[in-house]
């Protein structure tokens, strides 16, 4: 078959324009004499060679993403774990030490505490939003990582990026943060001062609950050392995936805004609930980090996520969520589709009742992912459920 744009037979588009760009699905890509003293040269990341050293598809979509975080370049993984291993495998080396957040997705603190630790990396965490004890957890001994999420799960605790870059830049060291919870369109940490974005595309980004991907974004140089990473651990993503995903950015814009303001709607109706213990969301006048909420997040927008504490404790939200027919219980977040889950039993199910109460997880604490829905049919659902589970 010849080359797209060559074939002879037709002289109407001989190099055809797609306004939507196409599908690279291919794991190859033809060389000629010109191609080998390159990829000699460069080690193949300057040429499309290999689909697992790079593919347009793919990295069509890893600039879209830097491009929303503010970044010089992005790297696509094949999911947001992958690429939290290559970028702390890649700036972590045996006999470092990293300082992280207690609030951490689970995957991440099992990644940090059995995986970093077996490879002889010390990791010592303190609470996000706690900036003395990252000020003595920095001071206490060299350390070569800071790494923590920009909204903490499910606690929705903002994290002082501003703060904690001054922070680690001063002790010589690097801020990771997981931006997946925030999205770029909330904070964008790179200009903050974060140096590395990671962001599980799996969520807000891809949005339709239907891909897993990751996404790195930074500087062209830490990149270029993560695509090495990402070359021998065997991270990369299908193209075919990236396609989707490219698809999906396209209404990232739109749907975040319907997610936010449904958000906040949703948000007030719990704290009108008597039934209801506690509401959180960084919108809330109640939010207990409002001056950190007010500098850091834009005027009248605080994310697509909310957690409550329904009073009867864990019996009462299982009974509450069993009784919803419009919100779909389920884990993940970020999808058109509002989901609703309980931490303790999805998200923090590995932590035992200490690490709960350290993690300021209470019985009852319900979270929300809210989708693109009608705001009016997520609140009655959760009316009617509420009430239902109150007898
Ligand atoms: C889901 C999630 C991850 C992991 O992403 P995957 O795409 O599932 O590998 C990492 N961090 C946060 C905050 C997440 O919510």
């Amino acid at each position: 078959m010849p080359a797209a744009g060559t074939d002879p037979s037709t002289s109407i588009t001989p190099r055809p324009q797609p306004v939507v760009p196409p599908i690279y699905q291919t794991v190859n890509f033809r060389l000629d004499e010109t191609s080998y003293d390159d990829i000699r040269a460069t080690g193949g990341l300057n040429e499309y060679w290999y689909s697992r050293f790079g593919n347009p598809t793919v990295d069509a979509a890893g600039a879209e993403i830097a491009r929303l975080e503010g970044a010089e370049a992005g790297l696509m993984t094949s999911s947001g774990m992958a690429a939290i291993a290559v970028v702390l495998l890649t700036l972590l080396k045996a006999g470092d030490r990293m300082v992280a957040a207690r609030e951490l997705y689970g995957d991440t603190r099992d990644l940090l505490e059995r995986d970093l630790r077996q490879l002889g990396i010390t990791v010592d965490l303190v609470g996000a939003a706690d900036l003395d004890g990252w000020r003595q957890a920095v001071g206490r001994a060299p350390v070569a990582v800071l790494y923590a999420e920009s909204i903490s799960n499910p606690q929705l605790r903002l994290l002082d990026v501003p703060a904690l870059a001054d922070l680690a830049h001063g002790a010589g060291a690097r801020l990771i943060v997981d931006n997946t919870f925030a999205t770029p369109l909330l904070i964008r940490p790179l200009e903050h001062g974060a140096d590395v974005v990671i962001d599980s595309v799996t969520k807000f980004l891809n949005g339709h609950s239907d891909v897993t991907a990751g996404c790195i974004s930074s500087g062209r140089a830490h990149i270029q050392q993560f695509q090495r990473r990402v070359i021998t651990l065997g991270g990369s993503l299908d193209p075919h995936a990236a396609f989707l995903i490219s698809r999906a950015l396209c209404t990232v814009g739109l749907r975040l805004d319907r997610q936010m303001s449904t958000a906040a709607r949703v948000a007030e109706f719990l704290t009108s609930r008597p039934d209801v213990t506690d509401v959180i969301y960084p919108g809330l006048p109640a939010y207990p980090q409002r001056e950190l909420a007010a500098r850091l997040l834009p005027a009248g927008r605080a994310g697509g996520m909310v957690t409550f504490v329904v009073q009867g404790g864990n019996q009462r939200g299982y009974d509450m969520m069993r009784r919803l027919r419009v919100l779909t219980e389920a884990t993940s977040l970020g999808g058109v589709e509002t989901l609703v889950s309980m931490p303790i039993t999805s998200s923090q199910f590995n932590l035992s009742e200490k690490e709960l109460t350290e993690a300021g997880i209470p019985p009852g604490m319900v979270r929300l992912s809210i989708g693109i829905e009608d705001p009016e049919d997520i609140i009655s659902d959760l009316a009617q459920a509420l009430d239902a589970s109150l007898r």
